[in-house]
């Protein structure tokens, strides 16, 4: 890949750990509403409501607890109590104390890159809350640009092409979502390296297989070296 200029690090499940914070918030959600519904409701009520409200509030932490309060009014049957909410609260703000927890590899992979290519983040969130974690993790050092987006979609990837000044071909992304991370990037004429991770949001999954020759599989991410 000699062509390459830019790599671009997905945040979330790439650099570090996140969804399994999650699923652990979600799991204590669940506990706390016990007896009002089934889990299997609850799960459809709350991801139901999450997907609903992300034109509205975007992804991160502050959104999905705003989600948990309005999936439980529905779950209680509007019998939800203030206690709950405050519970519910306690939850979201445990999530933004999480520690940073990176992911193997990532350090030697950014150090053997760093002054060979321009490294970026373009990550999805909470804007206050993804600088907290690129802070936390000390890895702000190894990168030229943060790009915090809204969505990562087609035009979003095409505006910070544009804003490293290089072209589409020039850029590699990595990263573990193949919805956020691999797709559009490949669709707007880049590369990508899909790092899978084992837990994945249902929202990231898609339901088909994605062949091209602009992208590559990886186990983890030392192996993206092997491209570079
Ligand atoms: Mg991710």
């Amino acid at each position: 890949m000699k062509h390459i200029k830019v790599v671009a690090f997905d945040a979330d499940d790439t650099l570090w750990v996140n969804e399994p914070y999650f699923r652990k918030t979600e799991e204590a959600f669940y506990k706390l509403l016990e007896g009002y519904a089934s889990l299997h409701d609850m799960e459809r009520e709350l991801l139901k409501t999450e997907l609903d409200n992300i034109p509205l509030y975007g992804y991160g932490v502050k959104g999905f607890v705003l989600s948990m309060i309005e999936a439980a009014m529905r779950i209680t049957n509007g019998t939800l109590t203030q206690e709950t909410i405050a519970q519910i609260i306690v939850l979201g703000k445990a999530m933004l104390n999480e520690p940073i927890e990176l992911l193997d590899g990532v350090e030697d992979v950014l150090k053997n890159l760093q002054g060979r290519y321009k490294l970026v983040v373009a990550t999805k969130g909470d804007l206050l809350d993804q600088e907290r974690k690129l802070r936390k993790s000390d890895l702000t050092k190894y990168f030229h640009h943060v790009e915090i987006m809204s969505e990562k979609d087609d035009a979003n990837y095409l505006k910070l092409i544009r804003h490293l000044d290089i072209q589409p071909q020039e850029l590699l992304m990595v990263g573990n979502s193949l919805k956020s991370d691999v797709l559009p990037v490949l669709n707007v004429g880049g590369y990508a390296i899909h790092v899978p991770y084992h837990i994945t949001w249902v929202h990231e999954t898609i339901n088909h297989t994605v062949e091209n020759k602009r992208l590559a599989t990886v186990e983890s991410i030392g192996e993206v070296l092997k491209f570079l």
